[in-house]
């Protein structure tokens, strides 16, 4: 990976902190935010805009600077500085002048100041030290450096020692030397500073040293360091005729009967489906928000999603398409998947199913077995056909009533395209919404989702995202599907029966849109971890998890099997 010339001030307090942060941002470009860090951006945001300029350095030593400012004293914002010699670049928040013609730069933090003797943490005050010299190194006299934080309104003075600076030149040779070295540094072992990190769901931290086998002894739990669930709402548009704009900051809806509105905040994902117009303004505010826009046709087949650039993770993505290269990973990864669906198929029907021969439970453990033990794709594929024979065969047992639905399911099992009959409707169209959801799971995570290990190439299939969906098809499809016949959610006035098929009215579809974003919003243990998440967070974690396992972080995919 070609090295950036200069390192940013601001990565000197990463390196410090936190090797490993300090590589994902900077060699993988990942970020995110969390609450400290949109409270930190906030405090700046009166810094980041650049006003006034740096006066002449008092000795004048640099030609390059600006011309005297209008008169003391004089404030700066946003100064940009760099220099070869150090290493260093950085973004000074506000440069102010001192007495004499000096200068003291100021960096702005959100929380209050520590009650330690330096002031601030040694991180922050190196990222101040690095300001300092490179301002010295532009010929200004700098007598220290500051550190403002906003909680507790109180500058603290930074003494840039001769130890501190070769601190700060230390931390700049470290930070080229792990991006050279193209190694992602192992997380922090049980530290407090997880908890704050806002790249603690990309890191994954106590995750990552699980399936490392890195965690000490008594250090039992994986701590979950990421929300048990989304405070943000996925919205689904199907009135046909109707109209996505922007007003303010929130997307109106606009149907021939109403206009509703959602703050684009509180939007997780929109999903149209059949013929709903999306305005260029409304597509760039999504965009910007990063809120994803799936595409559906009126039928809910998933054509595709909006999602803006993605990730700049191009590491991750080289690790996809070297590791998928080898048949051997492929398949590796694949038996697991293909085992832990059949498994929780049987789960599901040992759970729901009534007068179930217990021939059918012992068919699938017997065939989950065998995948596990396949030592060839195709094979794995003739495994996984008749298991899922074995399964719709016995999946009508797990419908309670609804007898004109049972009666007309294939005994075959699974039709599509269209499906033929109301139970292979909702089966369809929650896998649609099943295979949107992984798509942007895997896009999120940094994935290419064209490119996966068990189903092969073709064009336009989300590939990966089909294989990491397997173990969830009766988790959460099927299980929504059954839970919406069992509880007569859906009836027969939610279908549309024609002669070469069957689908959901539009009725219909907003019942099992209702149950299914509730089945996604349910929390459940996850096996490996043992913290408890919602479905919508696993499918996330289970997505990172792989990106884990590309760049060699963990040996195996830890499969999702419910008990
Ligand atoms: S979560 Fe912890 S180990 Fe991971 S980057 Fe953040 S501070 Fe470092």
């Amino acid at each position: 990976m070609p090295l950036p010339d200069l390192v940013p001030a601001r990565m000197v307090n990463e390196v410090l902190f936190c090797e490993r942060l300090l590589y994902l941002e900077w060699a993988q470009g990942e970020w995110a935010d969390n609450a400290f860090t949109l409270d930190g951006r906030a405090v700046h945001g009166r810094t980041d805009e650049k006003r006034g300029d740096l006066p002449a350095p008092a000795n004048g030593q640099d030609d390059d600077a600006v011309e005297e400012p209008e008169g003391p004293p004089y404030k700066a914002t946003s100064v940009e500085l760099s220099s070869s010699r150090l290493g260093v670049i950085a973004k000074i928040d506000l440069v102010e002048e001192g007495e004499n013609g000096e200068v003291i730069p100021v960096e702005y933090k959100r929380g209050r100041a520590p009650e330690v003797d330096e002031g601030a943490y040694l991180p922050e005050r190196a990222q101040v030290a690095a300001q300092v010299m490179l301002l010295r190194e532009h010929g200004y006299r700098v007598p220290y450096g500051s550190l403002y934080f906003a909680k507790s309104k109180r500058r603290v003075r930074i003494e840039v020692t001769p130890d501190l600076e070769a601190i700060v030149l230390g931390a700049v040779a470290r930070a080229r030397e792990l991006v050279d070295k193209g190694e992602m540094p192992p997380p922090l072992t049980s530290s407090p500073k997880c908890g704050g990190c806002s790249l603690s769901g990309i890191c994954l931290p106590d995750e990552t040293r699980l399936l490392r086998d890195l965690l000490d002894d008594g250090e039992e739990r994986v701590r979950r360091l990421v929300p048990a669930r989304d405070d943000t709402l996925p919205l689904h548009v199907q009135a046909q005729g109707g109209r996505i704009g922007v007003v303010g900051d929130e997307l109106e809806i606009a149907t021939k009967d109403e206009k509703v509105r959602a703050r684009v905040a509180n939007t997780s994902s929109v999903s149209v489906y059949g013929n709903v117009q999306v305005s260029t303004q409304a597509v760039r505010t999504l965009l910007e928000a990063e809120v994803p826009l799936a595409f559906f046709s009126y039928g809910g087949y998933f054509c595709g999603l909006l999602g803006g650039l993605g990730t700049k993770n191009i590491e991750l993505r080289i690790a996809q398409h070297d590791k998928l290269r080898d048949p051997a990973f492929c398949l590796g990864v694949a038996k697991g998947l293909v085992a832990s669906k059949i498994r929780n198929c049987r789960t599901l029907l040992r759970r729901n199913a009534e007068g179930l021969e217990g021939s059918t439970l012992g068919e699938l453990e017997i065939l989950a077995k065998k995948a596990e033990a396949c030592d060839a794709a195709e094979s794995l594929l003739g495994i996984e056909g008749s298991a899922a024979r074995v399964y719709f065969q016995a999946f009508p047992k797990m419908v309670k009533g609804s007898k004109a639905f049972v009666d007309a399911f294939d005994a075959e099992g699974r039709n599509r395209r269209p499906p033929k009959d109301p139970i292979n409707a909702l089966l369809s169209f929650v896998y649609s919404l099943l295979t949107k959801e992984l798509t942007v799971a895997v896009a999120k995570a940094g994935l290419e989702p064209l490119l996966g290990v068990y189903h092969r190439p073709r064009f336009g299939r989300a590939a990966l995202a089909l294989d990491l969906m397997e173990e969830f098809r009766p988790l959460i499809a099927d299980s929504t599907v059954v839970n919406v016949l069992n509880t007569q959610v859906v009836g027969e006035g939610d279908f549309v029966v024609r002669r070469d098929g069957c689908s959901l009215s539009p009725s219909g579809r907003k019942k099992l849109l209702y149950a299914y974003e509730r089945r996604m919003d349910q929390l459940v243990t996850h096996p490996t971890f043992d913290y408890r998440i919602s479905y919508r967070r696993v499918l996330e974690v289970q997505a990172r998890v792989f990106g884990r396992l590309l760049l060699g972080e963990a040996t195996e995919y830890p499969a999702f099997r419910t008990r």
